[in-house]
């Protein structure tokens, strides 16, 4: 191949990266996509996308499980991780193929290799170098572990959790946060023993308190066992199983510990601090506009410190290209993205919690309902249990949205658009909700809000 040279180089191909080459060839610009594995990256290979496809069939062997409650006669016989393994692959494919003929539609350069920055201008791959007159750094995460705990064995992250053709008996997960709660709850419904370890005092720690309790008590009754609060102190392993310590002294045999302790930057050996680029232990630093401290380079996604989520890197990655073709795109904090949760229960957010929302306002400026699901049709149609809770200024908007129950991060949509566009729940109350829905629990916490209650009290 020889040298080349584009509007716009992107290093990395996965949701950050990807969607930042799609919006800059609407935009006119000429793009090469570097990516040394397969585009899609984390959420399409081993995030998103094979996760919920495993949270579905959990879904299906609940429901199986319960068929007789809704007078249909069914037997739960087994779970056989080849047949589910081979449909989440099926989906991934399919989701696969789509991108890469988006890719190749759009006209997007793609180049195959591992890249490294050289100049604010140049990225290596192999022999060839590949000039942009802009640059977008999108080389995503990596699972994390702690240090001394090596990850070996039956000691797993989730990339091999995902690869594993069995179902545990018992299975210690270490981290009650997203991840490690998504995997105890396909786990436990796929009939394992499941003990969660968090340092912290809930799970979730990063939900609104009640929605981490709501969690909690959720998983209790479907009896994931969770010790909060305790620190991990040592793993040992043998051919059957694993030991694990924590600090209090309790002792936790299971067959394999899955660590879930958060994801940390893919930057190593890719010459950004060479190039000249400020970071901090790995994470590559940016302004709200996403540039880094070299002009014309730009980062994206997992690597830049904050929510590690697919949709802010599309967002971010959107936000790149229309900020190099001058378009003055508008900045949405990360506290405003959507964030969702699929464990059974769901749970699903945007905005500012009841507290941090008094933070800002003023304890006597904000107003938050809670509506409980109980009063919802559709999910006692579902046997879902949860809250909608939503948080207002006094005479001011919706700034803050809490849900948790089966399927509401489908709800999450309404609530983003509503705290997004400052909606007041005056504005709102007149419109309709579809009955019976889930959606109704949000028409009816913000009818609440602006004085007009409907089924509630
Ligand atoms: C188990 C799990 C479940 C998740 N579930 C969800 C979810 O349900 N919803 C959600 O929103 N998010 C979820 N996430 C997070 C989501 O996957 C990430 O936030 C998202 O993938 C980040 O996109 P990115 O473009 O920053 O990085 P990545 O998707 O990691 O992509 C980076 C790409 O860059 C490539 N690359 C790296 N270095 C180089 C190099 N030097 N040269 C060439 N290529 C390089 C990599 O091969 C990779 O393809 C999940 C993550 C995990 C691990």
């Amino acid at each position: 191949m020889a040298d080349m040279s584009f509007d716009l180089v992107v290093l990395g191909g996965g949701s950050g990266g990807y969607a930042a080459a799609i919006r800059a060839v609407e935009l006119g610009m000429s793009v090469a996509l570097i990516e040394k594995d397969k585009v899609g990256g984390t959420c399409l290979h081993r995030g998103c996308i094979p996760t919920k496809a495993l949270l579905h069939a959990a879904e299906v062997a609940d429901v199986t499980r319960d068929a007789a409650h809704h007078g249909v006669i069914a037997n739960l016989v087994s779970i056989d991780m080849t047949g589910v393994n081979a449909y989440r692959d099926d989906i991934v494919g399919k989701k696969f193929k789509g991108l890469q003929g988006l890719i190749k539609a759009r006209g997007i350069t793609m180049i195959d290799g591992e890249g490294r920055l050289t100049s604010p201008t140049t990225v290596q791959v192999g022999k060839d170098t590949i000039t942009g007159k802009n640059i977008v750094l999108a080389t995503g995460s990596y699972s994390r572990s702690l240090p001394g705990l090596d990850i070996t064995g039956r000691v797993i992250t989730s990339e091999q959790a995902l690869q594993m053709d069995w179902v545990p008996n018992r299975v210690a997960i270490l981290g009650g946060g997203v991840i490690g709660v998504e995997f105890a709850s396909v786990w436990r419904s796929f009939g394992s023993e499941v003990t969660i370890i968090e340092g912290l005092p809930h799970l979730v720690p990063n939900e609104e308190e009640t929605i981490s309790k709501s969690l909690e008590k959720a998983f209790r009754k479907r009896g994931i066992e969770y010790k909060l609060g305790v620190k991990f102190s040592g793993v040992t392993q043998t051919d059957t199983g694993v030991s694990v310590s924590l600090e209090d002294g309790t002792v936790i045999e299971a067959d394999i510990l899955l660590v879930a302790v958060g994801r940390g930057p893919a930057t190593a050996n890719c010459g950004f601090e060479e190039a000249g680029i400020t970071m901090d232990r790995g994470w590559v630093l940016t302004n709200e506009r996403l540039q880094t401290n070299i002009p014309g380079v730009y980062a994206v996604g997992d690597i830049v410190p904050g929510l590690q989520l697919a949709h802010r890197g599309y967002q971010q990655g959107f936000f790149v290209a229309e900020e190099i073709a001058g378009l003055n795109p508008v900045v949405i904090d990360d506290i405003n993205i959507p964030k969702i949760t699929y464990c059974e229960p769901e749970i699903a957010s945007v905005g500012l919690s009841e507290a941090k929302a008094k933070e800002a306002y003023g304890a006597d400026k904000v107003v938050a309902y809670e509506y409980n699901l109980a009063g919802n049709g559709k999910s006692e149609i579902l046997g879902t249990s949860g809250i909608v809770k939503a948080v207002r200024v006094v005479d001011g908007p919706v700034v803050g949205v809490h849900m948790i129950g089966s399927r509401v991060g489908e709800l999450v949509g309404e609530a983003q658009l509503i705290v997004n566009w400052e909606a007041h729940p005056e504005d709102i109350a007149p419109l309709v909700h579809g009955h019976p829905t889930q959606n109704e629990s949000l028409g009816e916490a913000f009818l609440y809000l602006a004085g007009k209650p409907l089924h509630t009290l």
